[in-house]
């Protein structure tokens, strides 16, 4: 790919104004691909250590659905690998589920290149929803339910003990909102988290990381992306209704969404709600000045978020999605 066609997913601002020629942007592109190449290391070494994702011995599964997602995944976690001061094992696991048009051939090239351990597992679950589901139902949960099980026997297969999961921090955002809004639920997308079955360490390595900065990563290495629309399911409408919700107030409030997501690293179960998890009902004065007590009339107050348009923003902006 060209330099002129990777800043089409690079805001204008930040390139065409200082970048005249073709040389300027091609150096102006690299600088920024640099900088998001450590980004996408950074982000991901933070999440694995913050959570103890990954630990010495460890035979990961890394479960390729051929979307950008996963592609980003994958690539970040073998230079990690390389550069990590534990051992341990990757073996990328695709699950061909035979829905119409999947191009099957394109994940075993492009692992069998990259020279990576994998596995692709042919099960025709495709035909087993289609045949259970009436037409025009959602097909999804059977669907995931079906992948799970299957996942999980070919985890045991290939003798692995963590599965990784290309979720990024805007799927954990989404799913969070996802849950308050229709599920009545605080509740989101756990970084890491043992199987339902018990049985293994589900791990998303992505969970820092921005979607944007997942497209400009493909579009960079030119991933073979296949189209997630094969099953012919329905969109999720909540789940759009969400994404879209999102990404309008990241456009008119930039840096909302990062908000957010330090949000849920920050709960104070004591300020919410629920009697489950914290002991409302013995609650007694202890005698003790606590900053986080409570202030009884004090209003909180934030610094007043940027509104886009204004001076002083800052930052790339996704022109494609
Ligand atoms: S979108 Fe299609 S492939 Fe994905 S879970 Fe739903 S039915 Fe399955």
């Amino acid at each position: 790919m060209n330099a002129l066609n990777e800043t089409s997913h690079w805001v204008a601002d930040e390139i065409t104004p200082t970048a005249k020629t073709e040389r300027d942007v091609t150096q102006r592109v690299a600088y920024e691909l640099n900088k998001l190449e450590k980004r996408l290391c950074r982000q991901m070494g933070m999440a694995i250590m913050d959570f103890n994702m990954i630990e010495e011995g460890d035979r990961v599964m890394v479960c390729m659905s051929g979307g950008k997602d996963s592609y980003g995944m994958l690539d970040i976690l073998l230079k990690m690998q390389q550069r990590a001061p534990i051992n341990f094992e990757i073996v990328a696991v695709n699950l061909d589920q035979k829905q119409p048009g999947f191009p099957d051939h394109i994940l075993p090239e492009y692992l069998a290149k990259l020279g990576v351990e994998f596995h692709i597992e042919t099960q025709d679950t495709y035909s087993i929803v289609k045949r259970n589901i009436p037409e025009g139902k959602t097909m999804c949960s059977l669907c995931s339910r079906l992948r799970r099980g299957i996942l999980y026997s070919v985890a045991r297969k290939l003798k692995c003990n963590k599965l990784a999961l290309g979720h990024h921090r805007d799927d954990m955002l989404q799913t969070f909102f996802l849950n308050m809004f229709f599920g009545g639920k605080l509740k989101g997308m756990p970084p890491k988290l043992t199987s339902d079955n018990g049985e293994f360490v589900v791990i998303r390595p992505l969970a820092y990381v921005a979607e944007k900065d997942l497209i400009r990563w493909a579009a960079h290495r030119e991933f073979p992306i296949i189209p997630c629309s094969l099953c012919g399911s329905q969109t999720n409408l909540q789940r759009v209704q969400i994404g879209n919700m999102l990404r309008d107030w990241e456009k008119q409030y930039p840096g909302r969404a990062e908000t957010m997501f330090t949000a849920l690293q920050n709960v104070v179960p004591s300020h919410l709600m629920d009697h489950k998890q914290h002991d409302f009902k013995n609650i007694r004065p202890t005698g003790l000045e606590d900053e986080n007590g409570d202030k009884a009339f004090d209003a909180e107050e934030f610094p007043t978020p940027a509104r886009s348009g204004l001076p002083g923003l800052a930052g790339l902006q996704v022109v494609t999605l």
